[in-house]
């Protein structure tokens, strides 16, 4: 039916009529904050205006705090990102059991322990000297197949201190499945992977970028 029979302001014309067909809702339980949780002796964040000052470096105990702020306002999870104090070529502080993500992990979970899900990101970039999200071979290119061990060795490592849902923001082909068989063989069947890694060409990344101080070392390419 066209035109003038069909009208599709008439679904429109009262909240009541806007309530009952809406098709899309937004609500606080379907929102995640980002907690930049800083080792106490990390170097100092980029230099220059934040683009969303509001992302801060947090200690532990003051992710923890936000997180329960975030809990008495009904969001949904916090996912947290770790700002290490030393990196390396390989980003051994990605999957360290001891590092700043599984630390900042257990002491959430120990706190809030019906508080909003903890999900943490995945990824080697914050960790490693040079800056990219993978292992960079000599020549300046990223080991693809080499980097989903270390992914997956660190989606272990958060899964390990409780997180409930691991959220990789490289962008190696096949890390969800790397991902899933190393969590399967670990046990951690249901524990979810979420990739929100669809930041190519993308600008919205980049506020992160800044709270997290990794720069890049070889152009604007990351992964
Ligand atoms: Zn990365």
């Amino acid at each position: 039916m066209a035109y003038p029979k069909t009208r599709m302001r008439r679904l429109r014309a009262s909240a009541g009529l806007r309530g009952l067909v809406r098709e899309t809702g937004l609500r606080a339980e379907q929102l995640v904050l980002p907690l930049f949780v800083a080792e106490a002796d990390a170097p100092p964040a980029l230099q220059g205006e934040l683009a969303l000052p509001a992302l801060q470096r947090l200690s532990i105990s003051g992710a923890v705090e936000r997180a329960r702020e975030a809990a008495e306002m009904g969001l949904g999870g916090v996912i947290v990102f770790g700002v290490p104090a030393h990196k390396d070529a390989e980003g051994s502080g990605a999957y360290d059991e001891e590092g700043i993500v599984a630390l900042a992990v257990r002491a959430l979970k120990r706190a809030l322990p019906g508080g909003p899900l903890v999900i943490t990101d995945v990824c080697l970039c914050e960790y490693t000297d040079h800056g990219h999200c993978g292992v960079a071979r000599e020549d300046g290119s990223i080991d693809n197949d080499a980097t989903l061990e270390l992914l997956a060795r660190t989606a272990v490592t958060h899964a390990r201190a409780g997180a409930d849902m691991l959220a990789p923001s490289d962008m190696m082909d096949g890390r969800v499945g790397a991902l899933r068989s190393e969590l399967d063989a670990e046990g951690y069947i249901e524990t979810p992977v979420l990739a929100y890694s669809a930041k190519f060409a993308s600008a919205f990344y980049g506020p992160f970028r800044d709270a997290a101080g990794s720069a890049p070392a070889f152009g604007d390419r990351r992964s």
